[in-house]
């Protein structure tokens, strides 16, 4: 199978307008869609599944965000500040099948944000508005950090093992609301018993992640509401190793992931973040024994 980036100079160049936010997010959502298409092509011409016609990618300087003459400088101009975890299988620019200049990226593991963290976006709010139009929080699936959090959380005893200095128990503290809210929300569906279940750890990392992104983003916008006038909406999102894709509940199979949301707004209470929680949680014990062991109980690495 041969990939082709193909530059014709003589091309027409269209560089889409971002006006708002809706846009913004509908362009980062149609690059993860590209993502997973060009990842799954590779996949099915390894099973040789797929025919080997080329796969042609249009590019040009211009839509990479690169100078089309030696020697110019670029202005940043980003349309979406998005804070992901800094875990290396989640490279953002690559999921959303973006480059240069596009994406004001923010990796921090766990997506935790400190005062670091929320200062640059408030440096990116204020230098770069001409441009940016929306700020997304990306969690996901399998996060050490949440891991690390869950462990902290079943077993307080090991706490400072786990987590085992000042700036690392930062990270863990910081997950701790995501994790309770998550170990409620599968009482609630699961029963008491659920906490006995050998497979407790994994569906509890599993559903954290997704409560943690919305914490995340929860917070990031209350911290945008009472110091920015006119503040973004915060929208978050989980991207999954199986679908590839980034989505806010977790998919049985390709049918069901097309009615999942691909990115919800920040809950703006704890009533809504429960809810948003119990949503989450319901799903996971709602998956088949396949789709649950592809989700849930492949091995997590710290
Ligand atoms: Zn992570």
């Amino acid at each position: 199978m041969d990939i082709i980036y193909r530059y014709d100079p003589f091309a027409p160049i269209e560089m889409p307008r971002i006006p708002d936010v809706a846009t913004a997010m509908n362009r980062l959502i149609e690059g993860n869609d590209r993502f997973v298409e060009i990842v799954t092509q590779m996949q099915e011409r390894t099973l040789g599944r797929h025919s080997g016609e080329p796969l042609v990618i249009p590019v040009s300087p211009v839509t990479l965000g690169l100078p089309l003459f030696e020697g110019v400088m670029p202005t940043q101009a980003p349309f979406a500040a998005i804070v992901g975890c800094a875990d290396a299988r989640v490279p953002t620019e690559a999921i959303f099948d973006e480059s240069f200049n596009s994406l004001f990226v923010l990796r921090i593991a766990g997506n935790v944000l400190g005062s670091e963290g929320i200062g640059s976006l408030h440096y990116a709010l204020a230098n770069l508005g001409e441009s940016l139009r929306t700020v997304l929080i990306l969690g996901h699936a399998k996060c050490g950090a949440v891991t690390a959090a869950v462990d902290a959380y079943l077993s307080p005893e090991a706490y400072v093992d786990i987590a085992s200095t000042h700036a690392l128990r930062t990270i863990v503290d910081g997950i701790q609301i995501a994790v309770r809210g998550a170990a409620r929300a599968l009482t609630l569906h699961g029963g008491g018993l659920i906490e006995s279940s050998p497979d407790y750890r994994s569906l509890l990392v599993a559903v954290s992640v997704y409560v943690n992104a919305a914490v995340s983003a929860l917070e990031l916008q209350r911290e945008f509401n009472g110091f920015i006038e006119n503040p973004p909406a915060v929208n978050f999102s989980v991207y999954d190793f199986e679908t590839l894709r980034v989505q806010c509940l977790p998919s049985d199979d390709d049918d069901d992931s097309n009615k999942i949301p691909r990115y919800l707004p920040a809950p703006d209470s704890a009533d809504e973040l429960f809810q948003y929680a119990s949503d989450v949680a319901k799903a996971f014990l709602s998956l088949d024994d396949d789709a649950l062991d592809r989700n849930c109980r492949l091995t997590v690495k710290m």
